[in-house]
């Protein structure tokens, strides 16, 4: 039996009070954040464990917004579509392909635009962006600034426990340099990413996972500089059958690891991505995790150096946030699952849809429904993010940037409307939800 200690009963300091708190600032806490303020709640406390807002899109380095059309459609807007436009405003802040060319099967575009990974699909353009890390982290910050007081950003505290009256969640226990806190609030929207909040609230969840499965895998990703990505790109696309039966075989080889050389907003840096099948939900797979690509990434380094466009590539910077791609998923009122990424299933409560990331498996928009974010065990909850309920194979195909900011906006905006209509966020007026949800710009089924 493992030892234990026991630790004594503590009466804690209140730090602040909330209408709304939101836990973790990726993009779906960012977005519940500013969703719920432009709805109309008064006062909105996000919490974030470390110095900057935006979760793995800025402290990842995951740099790739994608999927945001499907076809000649978009399917994705809202505040998603508002930081690329936000961004493009930057020199260098943003690459994507004009919202005009969605859909278009011009060769010569497809040519330009193929180097880029997911910026087309199926024959056609796809509306998808590259940002800068550093720039967006002004941008998210900004956002908030702009809610003119109502939402107070906390960060350097670790969430480290629910405050709970039975079922209901009050609040949360804070770990700061300040020391332990409470932090209590009325409603509670969990985006975490990996559903700390629900899971010290004693919520049920699964986190299974296979090894197949791309959420089963953790990341280090790490910035190079001096590289001439189109011209590595180019050599690629005239060699990729080389490419496949040697240089990625032997890449993975010398580090022992997934790993490949991605674009970014800029030519001449790429996105070095990883993958280790680890949990992060284990202390010691995250510490091995990033040292052992930091141990290899000078060795891999020399090694593409002798790829065109690589000579001069030198050591950026490692992300300063393990790349976490999946892990609790919460039991919810309603479970995302198989059936319904390979059926055109509709919903009362749908409050996005997801484009097709993956033509073989699925080839028609998928509906998400409110009920995924609303635990079974747990009430003044919203669970959102990746940790939403859902199966492994459906949180795969459904748990990327645009679908997580989408989710946070909806639990922003449910959250303030369920504290405006004096309902719980389970019962919250989901036609109005829809309505508040499209005037924010986010693109519903009719
Ligand atoms: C290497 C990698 C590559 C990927 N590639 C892509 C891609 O190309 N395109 C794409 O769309 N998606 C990609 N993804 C997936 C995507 O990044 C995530 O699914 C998405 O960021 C999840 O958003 P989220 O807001 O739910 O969680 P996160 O982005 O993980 O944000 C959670 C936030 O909560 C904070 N937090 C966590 N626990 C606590 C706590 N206890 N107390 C306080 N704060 C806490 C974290 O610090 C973080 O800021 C990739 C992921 C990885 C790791």
């Amino acid at each position: 039996m493992a030892k234990t200690i026991s630790e004594p009963e503590r009466i804690l300091p209140v730090f602040d009070e909330a209408d709304i708190l939101v836990v973790g600032s990726g993009p779906a806490g960012h977005s519940a954040a500013v969703a719920a303020s432009r709805a109309g709640a008064k006062k909105v406390i996000l919490v974030e464990r470390f110095n900057h807002l935006g979760g793995m899109v800025t402290g990842g380095f995951v740099m790739l917004i994608p999927h945001l059309s499907y076809k000649n459609k978009q399917v994705i807007a809202g505040l998603q579509q508002e930081w690329i436009d936000r961004m493009r405003k930057f020199e260098n802040g943003c690459v994507s392909p004009d919202a005009k060319d969605i859909g278009s099967t011009d060769p010569e575009l497809l040519k330009h635009w193929s180097s880029y990974f997911g910026f087309t699909q199926g024959g056609c353009i796809n509306l998808s962006a590259y940002l800068d890390p550093e720039m967006l982290k002004v941008v998210l910050d900004e956002m908030i600034e702009e809610e003119n007081g109502r939402i107070v950003p906390y960060m350097q505290c670790w969430a480290s426990g629910a405050i709970m009256d039975g079922r209901n969640v009050r609040g949360i226990i804070i770990e700061s340099k300040e020391g332990r806190k409470a932090i209590t609030a009325k409603v509670v929207i969990d985006a975490t990413g990996d559903g700390d909040i629900a899971a010290f609230a004693g919520c049920s969840y699964d986190d299974s996972t296979d090894p197949s499965l791309r959420i089963s895998n953790l990341a280090c990703c790490y910035r190079l500089a001096g590289v001439d990505f189109r011209k590595f790109a180019d050599w690629k696309s005239a060699n990729m059958e080389l490419w496949n039966k040697k240089y990625r075989n032997e890449m993975r080889d010398l580090v022992g690891y997934g790993i490949s050389l991605n674009a970014t907003n800029r030519n001449d840096q790429c996105w070095v991505n990883t993958t280790q099948i680890r949990s992060c939900m284990k202390v010691k797979d995250l510490t091995d995790n990033d040292r052992s690509v930091r141990l290899s990434a000078l060795k891999f380094i020399d090694y593409i150096k002798r790829l065109p466009g690589m000579e001069n590539a030198y050591l950026l910077d490692f992300a300063p946030q393990t790349g976490t791609r999946g892990s609790r998923r919460i039991k919810g009122e309603y479970t995302l699952d198989k059936k319904d990424i390979s059926s055109e299933l509709k919903h009362e409560d749908t409050i996005f849809t997801v484009a097709p990331f993956l033509y073989e498996t699925c080839d028609h928009p998928m509906e998400i429904p409110y009920r995924v974010m609303v635990p079974l065990d747990a009430e003044n909850l919203l669970v959102t993010g990746r940790a939403f309920s859902s199966d492994m194979v459906a949180n795969d195909a459904a748990n990327l940037v645009p679908h997580c900011a989408c989710l946070g906006q909806a639990a922003g905006v449910a959250a303030a409307i369920s504290l405006q209509d004096g309902n719980s966020v389970r019962k919250v007026d989901v036609k109005k939800l829809q309505k508040v949800l499209r005037e924010q710009n986010v693109y519903l089924p009719e």
